[in-house]
């Protein structure tokens, strides 16, 4: 049984979520005490409540301490089986953050798996589920993962009400080394509305276009019953990698501001060179231990990747380390002996 303290870190929901995960993979039972001890509102949220009844269905765990609230937890594995799985926050809690955590205990699994979360899909705090699709998921791929991820029905908060379905197959993980990004290829920008004036989404790109040149822009209008909602998503594809940065509208906060801190972000991760940014780097770290090493440069070596990536060495036979270098920080991570 490993003990972990959930207070460790930064102190966030992403320890559980990696516990959970790499327990179901290894067949490693853990107890965790403290859950999100450095959070505003500390203990289990719906979010973290979904996330563990997703992993007990598919690991047919025995699990301990899920309640509202709750700052311990023990989770006890059994065998991951594939099947038809559906989820639903109840709230507007991130719905990628339960697929993500997993998704990956579903290519350990003795069958293919469809996998259905309902909740946000367009969260502050949180992976969108764009950012899943065209970021984080071909990155999967090449390391030999088969899965794809459908974005049904846009979720923002507080309303909720999104689903994401992902389709998922057992697969064998190779390790993926991404050193440097490659070429640039295309820049792209994209602004959606939900029951929010189409102007927001105008001013948010106008702000975009002005700040990078030859980039494609484009509206995302959703039906009203989506909504409210606005999110501002800023795309660059360079030839080994993917990477996306968001914003979301709030009340109060006009367009400009939101677009010149998703621009703010992007030009930060532009002018680093290294191959990904902040949250891409710490959801590479759990797959590419499940794969045994692997390694990539980053422009922001955050609490959060730091957090993860000891949690990681707690369940899994690897050791992590990052280095200063010239683009900002490599981040490797190779099998103990
Ligand atoms: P909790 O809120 O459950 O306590 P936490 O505090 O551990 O969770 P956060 O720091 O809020 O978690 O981050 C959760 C995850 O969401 C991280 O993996 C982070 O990289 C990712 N994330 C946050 N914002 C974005 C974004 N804009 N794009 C992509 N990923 C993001």
């Amino acid at each position: 049984m490993i003990e972990l303290d959930g207070a460790q870190g930064e102190g966030g929901g992403q320890v559980l979520r990696s516990a959970l995960t790499l327990a179901m993979i290894t067949g490693t039972p853990f107890r965790i005490e403290r859950i999100r001890a450095g959070r505003k509102k500390p203990g289990l949220l719906r979010q973290h409540l979904t996330a563990i009844e997703a992993a007990a269905a598919i690991s047919h765990a025995r699990v301990e301490g899920a309640a509202p609230g709750s700052q311990t937890l023990t989770f006890a594995p059994q065998t991951i089986r594939g099947g038809d799985y559906r989820f639903a926050i109840g709230t507007a809690g991130s719905c990628t953050l339960v697929l993500q955590t997993v998704l990956p205990a579903l290519w350990f699994a003795d069958a293919p798996s469809t996998l259905t979360v309902s909740g946000g899909t367009q969260n502050p705090a949180a992976p969108p589920a764009d950012f899943l699709i065209r970021a984080w998921l071909p990155l999967m791929r090449r390391m030999g993962a088969t899965a794809e991820i459908e974005l049904l029905r846009h979720g923002f908060y507080p309303a909720g009400g999104g689903e994401v379905r992902a389709s998922v197959a057992p697969s064998q993980l190779a390790p993926l080394e991404l050193d440097t990004r490659g070429d640039f290829h295309t820049m792209r920008a994209e602004a959606i509305v939900a029951a929010v004036p189409s102007n927001v989404a105008r001013r948010e790109l106008e702000v975009v276009a002005r700040a990078f040149s030859g980039v494609d822009t484009q509206i995302r209008d959703l039906p009203q019953r989506e909504g409210p909602g606005n999110a501002l998503l800023i795309e660059v594809a360079h030839q080994q990698v993917t990477e996306m940065f968001t914003g979301f509208g709030a009340r109060g906060v006009s367009a400009e501001t939101v677009a010149n801190r998703v621009v703010q972000s992007m030009r930060g991760y532009l002018a680093s060179g290294a191959a990904v940014g902040e949250h891409l780097a710490d959801q590479l770290a759990l797959p590419l231990a499940l794969a045994g090493s692997g390694r990539f440069t980053t422009c922001t070596q955050s609490s959060h990747l730091a957090t993860n990536l000891a949690v990681i060495e707690r369940f899994l036979p690897v050791r992590s380390r990052v280095d200063a270098v010239a683009d900002g920080w490599s981040v490797s991570i190779e099998a103990r002996e």
